[in-house]
């Protein structure tokens, strides 16, 4: 038996000690009212423990190629990125895209993140990213959750059979089917793709994550497509839409009309706000937008939402870290959610929420009987962990401590 003592639990007054035997927790008291002896302890010193992080939309398979094999993108914008993308692909390798996933995973899991859902581009007839991510999910297994989407960057359509590509992608093993409708030629191709797109999850029973609306374009309605499938297909919560950027741009009316459909059908929003930041606006003076998706409105209207990274370094994003806190921190800034209230939930968008859109159901929580799986933050409590964008200093998972680090070390100081 091992005792993580003293730690600051979310939402709750006072310290618990959190008790580990083997995998599970064992128990969750208040501090000193377990009289027991353990093996093993570990002062928290009243650090704040969560469930571990969850990235619920990244490319691995693009990590650290923003100059691959040219120089980057000159607009920052996605059209532009897509373009250079197609050009670039082609030379890269099995073992070089897993060297390149590596590296994402390692920042990521070093961040606390133990559950990814990574889009994987399958717009190629040799399948090679999906080939190499899926070992790279057999091989990090037990350090990391590794949800792979069949995504076909180019399009069902706009990439001739890029559909036949999607359904190989799912026989090989992807998890959730993916799709890009407004980057199909028309508006009938794009709504076509999500209708395969659903057509697919049924049929091989898989979860779907489609990138949607990801344009200042107001006319780009995908959502509503994706909304009405979930609904009359039955796969509901098992949907998600990314992105969503236009839906900032769309006129109150439309927007107001369509939160109850949304939460009618049961889909999940995925927002990436950094990202979405730096490639939508390209085509306005000013006033600018910054195609944030109604992340609070949403919310309010009952509809599960999570923030991602979306890149670390491509041809669509030149940063990136892997630092899920740096998206609650940008996501709670550019969404206009700053009451304290909303920052004590800001947490949420990178935990549960995300666990929510990869359909982790069972196990997440931080709660007795579970799996021993969560991180510790250099913080006491919510609002300094988000004022301060908290390091992690422990990431355990099963029982196991798979990242340990020292707390941030001040040499001098003037007063
Ligand atoms: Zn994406």
């Amino acid at each position: 038996m091992k005792v993580y003592r003293n730690a600051k639990l979310r939402h709750q007054k006072g310290l618990f000690d959190i008790w580990v035997d083997k995998e599970l927790v064992y128990e969750i008291v208040p501090a000193g009212q377990l009289p027991l002896t353990a093996e093993e302890e570990t002062d928290l010193m009243g650090r704040l423990v969560c469930e571990p992080y969850v990235e619920s939309h990244i490319h691995l398979d693009y990590i650290d190629t923003a100059n691959v094999p040219a120089e980057g993108t000159g607009s920052g914008t996605l059209f532009e990125a897509i373009d250079k993308w197609s050009d670039s692909k082609s030379v890269l390798k099995i073992q070089d895209i897993k060297e390149r996933a590596y590296k994402g995973i390692k920042a990521e899991i070093r961040n606390g993140v133990q559950y990814i859902r990574t889009h994987v581009d399958v717009t190629d007839p040799n399948l090679t990213a999906l080939k190499a991510m899926l070992e790279v999910k057999e091989e990090v297994k037990d350090y990391l959750y590794l949800q792979l989407i069949a995504f076909p960057q180019e399009g069902y359509y706009a990439y001739k059979g890029g559909d036949e590509l999607v359904e190989e992608a799912l026989k090989m093993g992807a998890d959730v089917v993916g799709g890009i409708p407004h980057f199909e030629f028309t508006r009938e191709l794009g709504e076509k793709s999500v209708k395969k797109a659903f057509e697919l999850a049924v049929k091989y029973d898989r979860l779907l994550d489609i990138h949607c609306d990801e344009t200042d374009d107001s006319e780009s309605r995908f959502v509503e497509n994706i909304a009405a499938e979930a609904y009359y297909t039955g796969v509901g919560s098992r949907a998600t839409a990314s992105h969503t950027c236009a839906m900032s741009s769309y006129n109150n009316a439309y927007a107001f009309k369509m939160m109850s459909k949304f939460k009618k059908a049961g889909i999940n929003f995925v927002s990436c706000p950094t990202e979405n930041c730096y490639l939508q606006g390209r085509y306005d003076g000013y006033p600018k937008r910054r195609g944030i998706t109604r992340i609070d409105q949403l919310v309010e209207a009952g509809c599960n939402v999570s923030l991602a990274q979306d890149s670390i370094s491509d041809p669509w994003y030149p940063l990136g870290n892997g630092n899920m806190i740096h998206q609650v921190d940008f996501g709670l800034h550019l969404g206009h959610m700053m009451s304290v209230e909303q920052i004590q939930n800001g947490l949420d968008f990178i935990t549960i929420n995300g666990a929510k859109t990869l359909s982790i159901e069972d196990g997440y929580d931080l709660k007795k009987g579970n799996k021993a799986s969560f991180i510790v933050l250099d913080a006491p409590d919510e609002l300094s962990a988000i004022r301060e964008r908290a390091h992690v200093l422990l990431s355990v998972r099963n029982g196991k401590e798979i990242i340990v680090k020292k707390p941030e070390e001040i040499v001098k100081e003037p007063f």
